[in-house]
C-alpha cells in the first residue's frame, strides 16, 4: 500500500515573482493547462479581487482534472469575515481550493501586522470557518512558519492548530526565506505532526541555501503529504522547490516510489522534458542545459572513453533512463572525441552508417580540423548534423546567396535624437531563380536574418515559422588573428529548438554561416526537395 502525496503548483502565484517573469492572461491558460495535463493536484492561480488580470483568470475554471486555487489574505484584523472585500473576491472566484496566507511568526504579528497574537489567531480561524462554510476546499499557508517556530515554538503550532482545528484541509508550512536547512526541517515538521496528522501538512520551500527540493523531501520522510513547488524552480530570488527535479525523484527512486504515489502518471513523466521547455519557451528564456532530469546536458557525456561504456551499458553513467522523463541519451562531439564519440552521435541523430565505414575516418577528421579553427560541435548539434550528412550521405544546395550586404547607420532623427539603424541586402539564387529581398533590424544579425529568411521561393513554406531564439558570441585568439565564434538558436512552429555554429575573423560574415546552416537544416528535416 502506497500513502498518496499531493502536489500543489504554485508558477503562477509565486512563480510569479521571478525576476524578468510576467505573465499574460494567455500565458497562465495554457501554463494551467501544461500543468493539469501532467498530473499536478492543485493548481494555485494567483489572486482574484487583488488585481483585474487574476479576477478575469478566475472568472472560470481553467482546470479539469487539477483542484483550480485562488490565494489570498486570512481577514483584515478589525473587520469581520462578512465585511472583508478580500475574502469576497476569494469567494466569489471560480476557484476549487482557497490558499490563505497568515503570519505564524510572532515578531511578525506585532510588527508587521501591529496586532495581537489572540487577533492573529481569530483572523485564520475565522478566515478558514468563512470558507468551509462556504462548501468549498481551503487551506492555510503558514508564512514564515520555521523562523517562527525557531523564535517561538509554541505560538508557531498555535497558529498551525487553529488553522486545522477550524476545517483547513491542508496546514502548509512555509518556509519564507528560505534558509532553514534539511536537518531543521526534518526536526520541527516532526513535532507539528505529533499535533496535526501529516496526511493534512504540506512544505512550501524556498531555495535560498540550494536546498528547497532537499527541505520537502525532509518534511515527506517525517510525514508531511504535499509539497508546494513552482516548474523550472521558478520563483523570487533564488526560486522555489523545483517540481522538474521533485517530480521525476518521487517516481523513479525506490525508496520514494515503494512508499508514496502521486498523480503524475508514467506516461506523464515521459513529457516532463517537454514541459519544461514549454514553459521555458512561453517566457522567452533559455532552457537550463544542467538542470537535473530534463536538461539538455543532463544525459551528456563528453569524454571517449565514458561514451563507448555509455553505448555498451548505458546504467554504467546514467542514474535513471532519459526516455522515463522525455529526455535522450548525448554523446558530445569534441576535440577529445574518438570514433566511438562520432558513432554514438550519429545514432542519436539518426544517420546510418556501418561502423567500419571508412567515411567516419574523414568525418573525424573533419572535425578535428574544424575544431582547430574554432568550430565547437558540443552545442550545435545541427551544424554538426550538416557536417555528417555532407560527408556520409548528400544535402542538396536549396538556395545559394550570391552575394549580401549589411549597413549599419548611425544618425540624427528628425526630432535631434540619435538613432541606429540596420539594414540587409541579400541576392539569392533558388532553382534557376535570383532573388533580391532587403530588410531593416534593430541590428545587424536582425538585418541579415530577416532578408535572408524573407524570400526563398519555393522553400517559403517550410521556414516561415522560423524564429531565431538565441544568439551567442565569442571572441577569442585562434592563431595570430582573433576569432569569432557565434551560436544560433532557433525554433520553428512546432517548438524545435536547434543550434548551428559559424566562425570567422568578421562577426558578420560568423552569423551568415550560422544562419544559412539553420535554414539548411530545417530544410533537410522538413524532407523539402532541391
Ligand atoms: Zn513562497
Amino acid at each position: 500500500m502506497t500513502d498518496r502525496l499531493y502536489l500543489f503548483d504554485t508558477t503562477l502565484r509565486d512563480g510569479a515573482q521571478t525576476t524578468g517573469v510576467d505573465f499574460s492572461l494567455e500565458d497562465k491558460i495554457q501554463i494551467a493547462n501544461m500543468l493539469d495535463g501532467l498530473g499536478i493536484d492543485y493548481v494555485e492561480g494567483g489572486y482574484p479581487g487583488a488585481n483585474p488580470m487574476d479576477t478575469d483568470f478566475f472568472s472560470k475554471k481553467r482546470t479539469k482534472k487539477a483542484r483550480f486555487t485562488a490565494f489570498g489574505m486570512t481577514k483584515k484584523i478589525g473587520r469581520s469575515v462578512s465585511n472583508d472585500p478580500g475574502i469576497a473576491g476569494l469567494l466569489a472566484s471560480q476557484s476549487d481550493a482557497i490558499c490563505f496566507v497568515g503570519k505564524a511568526w510572532d515578531y511578525q504579528v506585532r510588527v508587521a501586522l501591529e496586532a495581537t497574537l489572540e487577533d492573529n489567531l481569530d483572523s485564520v480561524r475565522e478566515s478558514i470557518a468563512a470558507v468551509v462554510a462556504a462548501g468549498r476546499e481551503t487551506m492555510l499557508d503558514c508564512e514564515h512558519f520555521f523562523d517562527g517556530y525557531k523564535a517561538n515554538p509554541n505560538y508557531a503550532l498555535q497558529v498551525a492548530k487553529a488553522a486545522y482545528e477550524a476545517g483547513a484541509r491542508w496546514v502548509v508550512l512555509c518556509d519564507t526565506n528560505g534558509g532553514t536547512l534539511p536537518h531543521e526541517v526534518e526536526h520541527i515538521v516532526g513535532e507539528v505532526i505529533k499535533h496535526i496528522p501529516g496526511s493534512h501538512v504540506g512544505i512550501h520551500a524556498h531555495d535560498d541555501t540550494g536546498q528547497a527540493v532537499a527541505n520537502s523531501f525532509a518534511a515527506v520522510r517525517v510525514g508531511a503529504r504535499q509539497i508546494q513547488g513552482t516548474l523550472n524552480g521558478l520563483g523570487e530570488r533564488c526560486g522555489n522547490a523545483n517540481l522538474a527535479t521533485i517530480i521525476p525523484t518521487l517516481k523513479l527512486k525506490k525508496e520514494f516510489a515503494e512508499k508514496l504515489s502521486i498523480g503524475v502518471s508514467d506516461e506523464a513523466l515521459k513529457t516532463l522534458t517537454q514541459v519544461s521547455r514549454a514553459l521555458d519557451e512561453l517566457l522567452n528564456r533559455s532552457p537550463n542545459r544542467h538542470a537535473p532530469y530534463v536538461g539538455a546536458s543532463a544525459f551528456a557525456t563528453k569524454a571517449g572513453i565514458h561514451a563507448s561504456a555509455v553505448m555498451k551499458d548505458p546504467h554504467t553513467y546514467e542514474h535513471v533512463e532519459p526516455e522515463s522523463v522525455g529526455n535522450r541519451r548525448k554523446v558530445l562531439v569534441s576535440d577529445q572525441a574518438g570514433r566511438s564519440n562520432i558513432l554514438a552521435e550519429l545514432e542519436r541523430l539518426g544517420i546510418e552508417v556501418k561502423k567500419d565505414d571508412h567515411r567516419i575516418s574523414r568525418l573525424l577528421e573533419e572535425v578535428k580540423e574544424r575544431e582547430g579553427l574554432g568550430y565547437s560541435y558540443e552545442g550545435a548539434d545541427a551544424s554538426f548534423f550538416l557536417l555528417a550528412q555532407r560527408i556520409l550521405g548528400e544535402v542538396p544546395e536549396f538556395f545559394r546567396v550570391q552575394r549580401f550586404s549589411v549597413n549599419v547607420e548611425r544618425r540624427f532623427s528628425d526630432g535631434g535624437d540619435t538613432e541606429t539603424i540596420a539594414e540587409a541586402f541579400v541576392k539569392v539564387d533558388v532553382d534557376g531563380e535570383t532573388l533580391i529581398s532587403a530588410a531593416e533590424g534593430n541590428g545587424p544579425v536582425n538585418a541579415l536574418d530577416l532578408a535572408l529568411r524573407k524570400d526563398l521561393g519555393k522553400y517559403q513554406t517550410y521556414i516561415s515559422g522560423l524564429e531565431l531564439v538565441d544568439y551567442k558570441v565569442r571572441i577569442f585568439q585562434g592563431g595570430s588573428d582573433a576569432v569569432t565564434r557565434v551560436l544560433v538558436e532557433t525554433a520553428d512552429e512546432t517548438g524545435e529548438r536547434w543550434t548551428t555554429v559559424g566562425v570567422s575573423s568578421n562577426i558578420i560574415d560568423a552569423s551568415f554561416q550560422a544562419l544559412s546552416d539553420s535554414i539548411t537544416y530545417k530544410l533537410v528535416r522538413s524532407g523539402a526537395k532541391a
